[in-house]
This record gives structure tokens, C-alpha cells and sequence, in this order.
């Protein structure tokens, strides 16, 4: 069962929730216009079933494989990756000053969901070289720039960022590598693990963005400053010349994503030079991190909505228990209510978080041409939550995959079982859900005192009076407005850190659960007033009253989870954890 992009409702929450008018609308985008976008989306859509969704299950299988140094993809994959860069779709998202497209990142959020839906392992490569290419834009020197860029956004030559060493994974106050000056350049010398596309075949050369402390700076985070790591050294005309002293030493065996490969990087007295000023490198892969998150929280979007599609070409076919009222011969299992519900979980939620993160993507581009505080603060609030709600859902809905396949799902050859272990990942990396819910009730909701959640829950209740031919829809989201409001409450005048975070992940979930059915009340709203297409007005009106029937309301337990959980999450000693 080939990937088919959700073009229709890619269009639907583009046009009718994220405002890509208005967006076309912010200096220097006015190319995307209505036409040019849907053109891109049919082309990506192409190229995702036609050329990266046949190679994500062999991929899976065959694994990238290390010997001596050197890393090959599995098969397909520098096919696939030439024809990725000749299509101009590594160039999409970047400004036209250095070969790129500048086009929004409303346009290009709809693509990359599509080469993260086809494709997860491939997926990683750009969106690693993206990421360096957003820190040298940030930082880098005119001359990094001139030096790297056009290469980089190209895909001729492909990025990592060098964060992770064996005793610094959420701490990156305790990064050890080292950097000692050496005239116009430094001399980086460490281990990094867990590197993404650290090695490969992929492309001419790889521009490693590597973590280090000179030898003067200080302990901690305010002492961590931000290098490029070539692996091969440009000649002094710009080509790629000799090996650099940075080597993989191997790469790891892994639960999934099996076709990236995960590096360990030795670097021993490496040329590299500076990215902006020393000392101030976690500064600047802050400032990046909100990207960097966003696209991985687009990953749970895009692997729900591939196993969503994968269970329901399933359901179709297999047959199985007869009909409820009909009785007769075995009927295929989409007729059984309980398939349906698990089907209707996968869908809603699956259009809950597109919405959501598109709504965020237009944010973005707000803020980012406007310098817009207002829009700044709703990026801030909610980039912990798409990245930690979508995938946590993400993982689940890529489970209840495998289970409306039944034993078949557990078993490979169906490919639902890959969905699943490919999205296990997406919680962990780019900081862990338990970081993203830190960051969420600490900087973005206690800092603050709550103003901007308060202003966006302000927003929400204007909806309310909108609702009224929607009643049940109307009641989860006040419902969760109410619990929302309350935890903020809670959150801004607990006295005890220790309580703030005890129940910071079930908040993240409550602000996942409300923004999402903030976002399908409205999807609710633009289908009655009507789209020009019936059938998908009618299936958004009802997957709509589902998620807020089975989702939403959610939302007041996991308040009273937030207000009231964390005297049994601190109650035991560390001995009574396990009564031997
Ligand atoms: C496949 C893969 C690809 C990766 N790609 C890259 C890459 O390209 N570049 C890169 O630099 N890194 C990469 N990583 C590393 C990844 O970002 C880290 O694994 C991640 O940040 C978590 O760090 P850790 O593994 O050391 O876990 P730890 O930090 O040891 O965390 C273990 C557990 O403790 C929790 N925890 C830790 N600290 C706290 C705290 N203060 N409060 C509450 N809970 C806490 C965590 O939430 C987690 O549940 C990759 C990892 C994998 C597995």
C-alpha cells in the first residue's frame, strides 16, 4: 500500500486554519501564491510515493552498514538522494540569496511532512543539513557563508549537529570536547555520539557543526562555544581537499530508523572554525532549536498519518466476525465499531496535530519577517508542545496501528510494526519529552506568570460563541480551556520546583489535547461554512465531534493529574521503589 499525501486536508488547514493568504501576504513570499503551492504539493507528493516511499521498507531491512571508517546506505537511497537534489527540494525552504526557493515555512512544513510520512530515514538527512544551515545563517562569518552555504543548500554537501557526548545528553553543561586556537582556525578533539548522517555516501562532503570549549572557558553552559568541522578541508579555491583529522569510529544498532545512520564521531586535533563568538554556542543552538523541534514534532504528524493510512488500507481488505446487525459471511473489520474507533483515533488525531503545527509554521513566519513579539511568545509557547504532544501521539497512533492489524502487525512484512519502531525515536532526540515539558512549565509558562498561556486561552474562549451548532464540541473545549487556565493557575504559584515538574508532562499533554481541539472546533467551524466539498465537509464536521468526544475530554483528568499528582510522584524514598 503506497503513501498517498493528505493533499486535501494538507489544503484544507493550509487555506482555512493557517492563513497562507496572509502569509503570501509578508514581504518576500508573494510567490506563494494558491497555484504555486498546490503545484509544489503535487509534485512532493509525487516524489514522495514514487521515489521514497518504495525504498523506506527495503531500507528498513537492509540498514546503512559500517565498515572501515566508511558508512553506504541501504539500497536506493544515493538514487533517491541525486533526484532529491535535482528536484531543488533540498533548496526549498532557504533564502534565494543562497540558491534557495524563500519559500514560507507554511509551504515547506506540508513537503517535509511528506518526506517524513514516506520516508523517516531519508527524511533525517536534510533536516540535519537544514539545521546547520540555520546555524551558519545565524552566526556564521560572511566568509563560513560564502564558503559553505551554497553547497550545503544545494544538498551537494550535507550538515550534522554535534551535540551529544557519552556523559552529556540533556546536560550539555557537561560537553568535554575540546577546541585549541591555531591561527586563522581551532583544533577540535573529542567523542560524539549518536550523530546523525555523521557518515554516509550521500554526498560530496560533510559539514559537521560540533559542540567544544576552548581551553579558557568557563565550567558549565555559559562556556561552550560552536564550530565547523569539514570532513574534508576546503582548498583555499573552495573544493573539498584533504580527509580532515574527524573520523566515524562506528555506528549503532537501533529499534528503528534503521536506514540513518547514528555515528560515533572521534575528532582528533580537527580543523574547525568558529561560529559566532566563543563561549556563546549553546546560545546560538537555542535560537535554532525552535526549528529543530518543530521538525521533529512534524515527524509525529507525518508517521501517524503513514500508519493511519497503512491500518486503514488493512481494515478494508481483511476479513473477519460478521456483521453486528446484518449477521452473514465475514465482513471486512473496518465494519466493526471497535476498528472504527481505533481507526477515528488515528485520523482525528493525526488532523488535530497537522492543524497545530501548521498553525505554528505560519507563526513562524510571522514572527520571523514582522519580528512580532506577540507571535514570537505563541512560537515559544508552543514548540515544546508540538514537538512533545505530536510525538508522544505520534508513538501512540503508530501502536494502534499495529493493533488493527492484529497478529500481522506484530510480524514485519506488514510494515506497520517499522512505523512504530521509527517513531519511538522521535520522543527521545532533539530533547526528550520530559525536557520539552521543563521547558514548557518553567520558561514558557512560570517565567512568565503565565501571560502568554492566559492571552492564548483568551483567544480560545472567543470560539465559544461560535460553537453553538456544535454543542459537544463546544462543552470539551471550554472544558479544557477551564482545565488549562487552572494548571497555569497552579503553575505560577507553586512555591516548590519539585511540584511544578512533577506533573509537567501530563500538562504538556493537556496542552497538546486543547490546542489541537482548538484547532479541529475551528476546522469544525470552516467546514460548516462550507468548503466546496461535501463529503470531506461532512467527514471533518464528525472527525471533529470524535476527537472532541474521545480526546478532549481528556482534559479534566489531566488537570486534576497536573493539580494534584505530585504527592505520589515524590512519595517513596529511592529504596521503596522496588520492596525486594
Ligand atoms: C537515533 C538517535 C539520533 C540522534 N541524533 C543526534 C544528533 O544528530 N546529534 C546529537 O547531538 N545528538 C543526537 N542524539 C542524541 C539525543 O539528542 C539524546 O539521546 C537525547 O538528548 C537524550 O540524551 P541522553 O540519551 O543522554 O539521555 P539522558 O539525558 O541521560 O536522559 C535519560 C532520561 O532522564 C531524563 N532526564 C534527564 N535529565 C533530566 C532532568 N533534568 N529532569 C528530568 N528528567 C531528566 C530524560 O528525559 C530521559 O528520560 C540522537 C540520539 C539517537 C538515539
Amino acid at each position: 500500500m503506497s503513501y498517498q499525501a493528505p493533499l486535501k486536508d494538507m489544503r484544507f488547514v493550509l487555506r482555512e486554519l493557517a492563513g497562507l493568504e496572509e502569509v503570501a501576504k509578508l514581504p518576500g513570499y508573494q510567490d506563494a501564491t494558491p497555484d504555486t503551492v498546490d503545484a509544489i504539493l503535487e509534485e512532493a507528493s509525487k516524489f514522495a510515493s514514487e521515489v521514497l516511499d518504495p525504498i523506506n521498507f527495503s531500507g528498513d531491512r537492509e540498514g546503512s552498514k559500517y565498515a572501515d571508517g566508511a558508512v553506504r546506505t541501504p539500497k536506493g537511497f544515493q538514487d533517491a538522494y541525486r533526484k532529491f537534489c535535482e528536484g531543488g527540494w533540498n533548496a526549498l525552504p532557504f533564502e534565494t540569496e543562497w540558491g534557495g526557493q524563500g519559500l514560507p515555512r507554511l509551504v515547506s512544513t506540508p513537503v517535509q511532512e511528506m518526506w517524513k510520512s514516506s520516508n523517516m530515514s531519508f527524511s533525517l538527512c536534510p533536516l540535519l543539513t537544514q539545521g546547520a544551515i540555520e546555524a551558519l545563517l545565524l552566526r556564521g562569518s560572511d566568509s563560513l557563508k560564502k564558503a559553505y552555504l551554497p553547497n550545503m543548500v544545494g544538498g551537494k554537501w550535507t550538515g550534522t549537529m554535534n551535540l551529544t557526548e557519552p556523559q552529556a545528553g540533556s546536560d550539555l553543561a557537561m560537553v568535554r570536547t575540546k577546541a585549541e586556537r591555531a591561527g586563522d582556525h581551532y583544533l577540535v578533539s573529542g567523542q560524539k555520539i549518536f550523530i546523525t548522517y555523521g557518515e554516509h555516501d550521500l554526498a560530496e562532503n560533510i559539514v559537521h557543526l560540533v559542540l567544544a570549549r576552548t581551553p579558557e572557558a568557563p565550567e558549565g553552559v555559559k562556556g561552550i562555544s560552536l564550530f565547523i568541522v569539514p570532513k574534508l578541508v576546503l582548498n583555499k579555491d573552495g573544493t573539498p581537499g584533504k580527509r580532515n583529522t574527524a573520523r566515524c569510529a562506528s555506528i549503532e544498532h537501533k529499534l528503528g530508523i534503521h536506514a540513518s545512520p547514528t555515528a560515533v564521531m572521534v575528532y582528533d586535533k580537527a580543523v574547525g572554525y568558529l561560529v559566532g563568538e566563543e563561549n556563546r554556542g549553546l546560545e546560538t543552538m537555542f535560537i535554532m532549536m525552535n526549528a529543530a523541534r518543530f521538525a521533529v514534532g512534524l515527524e509525529g504528524v507525518a508517521i501517524a498519518e503513514r500508519a493511519f493510512q497503512r491500518a486503514l488500507a488493512f481494515a478494508k481488505e481483511r476479513l473477519q466476525g460478521r456483521d453486528l446487525v446484518g449477521g452473514g459471511a465475514a465482513v471486512p473489520i473496518i465494519r466493526h465499531p471497535d476498528v472504527r474507533r481505533m481507526l477515528m483515533l488515528m485520523k482525528s488525531q493525526a488532523e488535530a496535530m497537522r492543524a497545530l503545527a501548521y498553525t505554528t509554521a505560519a507563526a513562524l513566519d510571522f514572527a520571523y519577517k514582522t519580528k512580532s513579539k506577540t507571535h514570537q511568545a505563541f512560537v515559544d509557547l508552543m514548540i515544546p508542545v508540538v514537538k512533545g504532544w505530536c510525538t508522544e501521539t505520534g508513538i501512540e497512533v503508530a501502536s494502534l496501528g499495529v493493533q488493527v492489524h492484529g497478529g500481522m502487525g506484530f510480524v514485519e512484512e506488514t510494515g506497520a510494526a517499522q512505523y512504530l519502531r521509527d517513531a519511538r525515536i522521535t520522543t527521545i532526540y532533539e530533547g526528550t519529552t520530559g525536557i520539552q515539558a521543563m521547558d514548557l512549565v518553567g520558561r514558557k509558562i512560570a517565567r512568565e506568570g503565565g501571560a502568554t498561556a492566559k492571552a492564548w486561552t483568551a483567544e480560545l474562549k472567543k470560539l465559544d460563541g461560535q460553537l453553538g451548532a456544535h454543542p459537544e464540541i463546544r462543552k470539551a473545549l471550554a472544558d479544557g480551556v477551564k482545565a488549562v487556565d487552572e494548571c497555569v493557575d497552579f503553575i505560577v504559584g507553586a512555591k516548590d520546583p519539585r511540584v511544578q515538574f512533577a506533573g509537567a508532562v501530563p500538562f504538556l499533554k493537556l496542552m497538546g489535547i486543547v490546542a489541537g481541539g482548538w484547532q479541529m472546533a475551528r476546522s469544525a467551524l470552516a467546514a460548516a461554512r462550507g468548503t466546496g466539498d461535501d463529503s470531506f465537509d461532512k467527514a471533518k464536521i464528525a472527525t471533529v465531534r470524535f476527537y472532541a468526544d474521545h480526546v478532549l475530554v481528556q482534559a479534566p483528568g489531566l488537570r486534576n493529574t497536573v493539580v494534584n499528582g505530585a504527592a505520589g510522584v515524590m512519595a517513596l524514598t529511592e529504596d521503596q521503589f522496588l520492596a525486594a
